[in-house]
């Protein structure tokens, strides 16, 4: 008798983003702005901070960084420690 490989089988796409869909918070870095966007996910915030900075500063500012500067939005109460 056989043993039978009890391995589950994983759906999904192959490219798949490893980006979760969680909303995310991105504050704008320019001086004098204190502009705060927030999106339901990652791709459409880095396409809203691109169309504020482009619209609004005439700037240009890098995916990874509005990634890297962007903050999870976990309900209401997101107070925390400045460092983690
Ligand atoms: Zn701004």
């Amino acid at each position: 008798m056989e043993l039978g490989s009890d391995k589950f089988v994983q759906k999904g796409p192959a490219g798949a983003t490893l980006a979760p869909k969680v909303a995310r918070q991105y504050q704008c870095l320019e001086a004098g702005c204190d502009e705060e966007i927030v999106a339901p996910d990652e791709a459409s915030l880095i396409e809203a901070v691109q169309r504020h900075v482009a619209d609004k500063h005439d700037s240009f500012e890098l995916e990874a960084v509005i990634v890297d500067m962007s903050t999870e939005v976990e309900g209401e109460d997101n107070r925390g420690e400045d460092d983690g």
